[in-house]
């Protein structure tokens, strides 16, 4: 049986600008897009704002109402990109096998290591003791005998508690919560399970598997024995979790994106972000997808396989919009995700086309990399689109050398 550990810093960003300006001690605070304009849009807040009600999602204006003396503050998220990159560093005095799901949430595999710390309880609490003690962050973390279940735990107690969850009382701890707490179980699964009068991870657990596998075929199967501490999902060790599948960037806007041109604004950016990651790795894609989630926070998305694999930041933004012409109807977004999949080796020989695409995607990889080789140079702002100029759509940050999370 293994001891997997999930830990989660509580109310990330938030926590970080509190900690580094300690005149906000006290004080409701939200990190916030453009918070001088009323339509930006909540992206993390403290425990004081959480208790007055405001949640992510919310706007400047609304949070402002629930919360008198809310004090905004805008991301900075090469800031918190420092900071998560030290806790990972953290968690590895632990085992190597540690797997980022996020800025600040990341699984450890101690199965092999917790006799040099005195368990998995142990472990726990000496994490969030160090990441407390050098980086001023409470965090909340679970441990438990599956990877779900372990998360599952560091979300049952906030802000710095350790819940442990064992294969003698995993019934009476987890079955009754909203099967939706569940890692994997999105709004579209929630949905179709609650139709067949399952709302809780114990009826999930109980429920027939033949009438799971039709209605969600094996990604259900695999719900299902999550439910009933039958899942043997890996950690997958730091280095092998660099294995590729996808390279995708998304993004809440700062504000509203209302118009057309908004919207392409942010795909233009997440694209650039995107090829340079594709680049970097070696790998063209020959699949790419669109996801929008609206102001009311439904989300719409789209995949699309390509003719022939791409990597340049044009083509990549190009499809990005001709999958958002297929699916938005028309309302505000509140963010974008621009994803490629179906990876192949950059080098790998490409089946020609008898139409010029090929030329033309040619000269936009020799534009894109002409274009990296002089921001490498002269820093990253040297070189960018016009409509990047002064945008207040989004913050540039430097997407230093990230896992690629799953989003
Ligand atoms: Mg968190």
């Amino acid at each position: 049986m293994g001891t997997f550990l999930h830990i989660d810093m509580n109310n990330f960003y938030a926590s970080v600008e509190c900690i580094c300006d300690p005149s906000l001690r006290g004080l409701p605070v939200a990190v916030a897009g453009s918070p001088e304009k009323r339509h930006g849009v909540v992206l993390a807040k403290n425990e004081i704002a959480k208790a007055y009600g405001v949640k992510t999602g919310d706007t400047v204006a609304e949070a402002a109402a629930k919360a008198p003396g809310i004090v905004f503050v805008p991301p900075r998220f090469d800031k918190y990109d420092k900071i998560s990159k030290k806790m990972f560093g953290i968690c590895n005095r632990y085992t190597c096998f540690v797997e980022p799901f996020g800025p600040d949430e990341c699984w450890l595999d101690c199965t092999q290591t917790i006799k040099l710390f005195g368990g998995g309880k142990a472990i726990a609490d000496e994490l969030r003791s160090r990441v407390k003690d050098e980086l001023g962050i409470t965090a909340s973390v679970g441990v438990s005998f599956t990877k779900l279940f372990a998360k599952l735990g560091s979300d049952m107690k906030k802000p710095d508690a350790t819940t442990v969850i064992t294969e003698n009382d995993f019934r009476e701890k987890v079955w009754g919560l909203g099967v939706a707490e569940l890692c994997g179980v999105g709004r579209h699964t929630e949905e179709k399970l609650h139709k067949i009068n399952v709302y809780t991870i114990g009826e999930l657990a109980r429920s027939d598997e033949r009438v799971i596998k039709k209605l969600l075929g094996k990604p259900g199967v695999d719900l299902r024995k999550a439910a009933n501490g039958e899942e043997c999902g890996e950690v997958r060790e730091a280095i092998t979790s660099r294995e590729v599948k996808s390279v995708s960037h998304g993004l809440t806007a700062l504000r509203d994106l209302v118009t057309r041109e908004d919207i392409v604004t942010l795909i233009c950016y997440l694209s650039e972000l995107v090829a340079a990651r594709l680049r970097k790795y070696g790998f063209k894609a020959s699949g790419i997808y669109l996801g929008i989630r609206y102001t009311d926070l439904t989300r719409n998305g789209k995949q699309l396989a390509l003719p022939f694999p791409i990597c340049s930041a044009d083509d990549i933004a190009d499809n990005a919009r001709l999958l958002l012409d297929e699916i938005h109807d028309g309302r505000p977004l509140r963010s974008v995700d621009v994803a490629t999949f179906a990876l192949s080796d950059a080098c790998a020989p490409v089946q020609l086309s008898m139409f010029d695409e090929r030329k033309h995607a040619e000269t936009d990889e020799k534009f894109d990399r002409a274009i990296e080789s002089l921001r490498l140079r002269y820093g990253k702002g040297c070189v960018m689109r016009a409509s990047q100029i002064n945008n207040d759509i989004y913050t540039d940050k430097d997407v230093g050398d990230f896992l690629p999370f799953k989003r």
